[in-house]
């Protein structure tokens, strides 16, 4: 009898071990698997006036163009007169001013192959604070040229690209080059401030001037050689999330403060933001999510290209692992997060209404009444009013397969041969002016190639903002591949 158990047990043992060595097998089979690579086609020979990108982007950064308040129309804006001088006349590009603000520019293609290839980059810069301005090393809209960096405010956001784009139509004609297709360079007003009179306005009232665009390149994402192991990643945005703020009101009764109640305002309104704090939305991994995890899998160690590649298996094992690093939670979730707080005015009287504004990203796709719904249910409380303050509306992403993807794919592959680079689609937690390109539904697609670690990608938006001459160089390089091959 003993014995007999003991053969079974011995028996189910041994199919267990079967079991899991078959399931290592296929793991293991699963993580060695690899994407294919992008087809290469001749790298082009180019020289790039590094000195001339240098000296246009310092004066451009020297020209006033902060905003908010927008960019004003009267008189017109003197960036648009010297980027034509400079740039546009000696290269023989056509030019067109819309709204008296945005500008058009155009490299016709020898024999016209379809839509034009249009490269968007916005002229306004954010402000820098006044407290800030003297930890700046150089005066922030000085336009300093020093040890090999253009400095200041716009030098990567977002002046450097239109230099770089700029240089790599006057490095492609020292060679004698045309563009696949028409290039369209367009440089819009007041996209930091929601680019409802710049980008916006161009696709409402141009859009025919824009022909049927093929794909479109905004701003969006960097090259960085500090994101995964031994590789320069390339990730391009092929779409961004959702904008949306909302704000919760409490509407209660004014009091002194010696007499609180459970029913005062702020404390209705800090008990929701407590609840709602807890509130964490389900993962949602899309194609380009997806995409993107398969193709840095190969570079990963084999413990994490296990798990990256066996998704299908160990897909919880991976949300943990991405919900780790705010970057990558924002990839795989639609997020919340409290910005502004409004109430009260002295310390001393209890206010009769509290405020809260909270900002959420959703994820091309995601429901926003849904995730108002969830918002609702968290918070629990009917004494807190939620209203929509902002809804940017949501895109569909850009094709990661096809000709548009495929041709992209490969003039990136091009312009970077080296060992170790991965070229992946990603969803950018940002928002630009590449939606209103977008929800028209031309192929948007989101890189400037710079290549940045993340301490010069700190620097946008705040202190020390900096290119180096060798990003701008190399950035025209890869613009001129685009032209050239997408
Ligand atoms: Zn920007």
């Amino acid at each position: 009898m003993a014995r007999k158990r003991g053969g079974r047990f011995r028996r189910a043992l041994y199919a267990l071990a079967g079991v899991v060595a078959l399931l290592f097998l296929v793991l293991t089979v699963r993580a060695m698997g690899g994407s294919d690579p992008p087809a290469r086609l001749t790298p082009l020979e180019l020289t790039v006036d590094s000195e001339r990108a240098a000296e246009a982007l310092s004066e451009y950064i020297q020209e006033e163009t902060v905003t908010p308040p927008p960019i004003p129309r009267d008189p017109r804006p003197a960036y648009l007169d010297r980027l034509i001088e400079r740039y546009a006349d000696p290269l023989g590009l056509e030019h067109q001013v819309f709204g008296g603000r945005s500008l058009l520019l155009r490299w016709r293609a020898g024999e016209a192959g379809g839509g034009p290839l249009v490269f968007l980059s916005h002229a306004d810069v954010v402000p820098v604070a006044a407290d800030e301005a003297r930890s700046w090393t150089h005066p922030p809209f000085a336009g300093v040229v020093h040890d090999g960096y253009v400095w200041g405010r716009g030098a990567i956001d977002d002046k450097g690209a239109t230099i770089a784009q700029l240089e790599a139509i006057a490095a492609l004609q020292a060679r004698g080059l045309t563009p696949h297709r028409d290039v369209f360079l367009l440089i819009n007003p007041d996209e930091e401030i929601g680019g409802e009179g710049g980008a916006a306005m161009v696709v409402q009232r141009y859009w025919e001037r824009l022909e049927e665009p093929f794909a479109v390149l905004d701003e969006g994402s960097f090259v960085a050689d500090d994101m995964v192991p031994s590789t320069r990643l390339v990730p391009v945005g092929v779409g961004e999330k959702h904008y949306v703020t909302i704000t919760l009101t409490v509407n209660g009764a004014a009091g002194h403060s010696s007499m609180p109640r459970e029913s005062d305002a702020p404390r209705v309104l800090a008990v929701a933001l407590g609840r709602l704090a807890e509130l964490e939305l389900e993962p949602r991994i899309l194609p380009a999510t997806e995409a993107f995890l398969d193709r840095i899998a190969d570079r990963m160690p084999f413990h994490e290209r296990l798990a990256l590649r066996n998704r299908w298996l160990l897909g919880r094992f991976v949300h943990d692992l991405l919900a780790e690093r705010p970057a990558s939670n924002a990839m795989i979730r639609d997020t919340i997060a409290l910005t502004l707080l409004d109430a009260g005015v002295a310390d001393n009287v209890i206010p009769a209404r509290a405020q809260a504004t909270v900002n959420l990203r959703l994820l091309p796709g995601s429901s926003l009444s849904e995730v108002l719904a969830d918002i609702e249910r968290q918070i629990d409380d009917p004494r807190v009013q939620l209203d929509v303050l902002t809804d940017e509306g949501d895109s569909a992403p850009a094709p990661i397969e096809g000709e548009v993807w495929t041709r992209l794919e490969s003039a990136l592959a091009t312009a970077y041969p080296a060992e170790g680079t991965v070229i992946a689609p990603m969803i950018t937690p940002g928002t630009m002016d590449a939606r209103f390109f977008a929800s028209r539904g031309v192929p948007t697609y989101r890189l400037i190639p710079f290549v940045l670690d993340s301490n010069e990608r700190g620097r946008m938006h705040g202190v020390d903002e900096r290119i180096s001459v060798a990003n701008l160089e190399e950035a025209a390089r890869v613009y001129a591949h685009l032209m050239r091959y997408w």
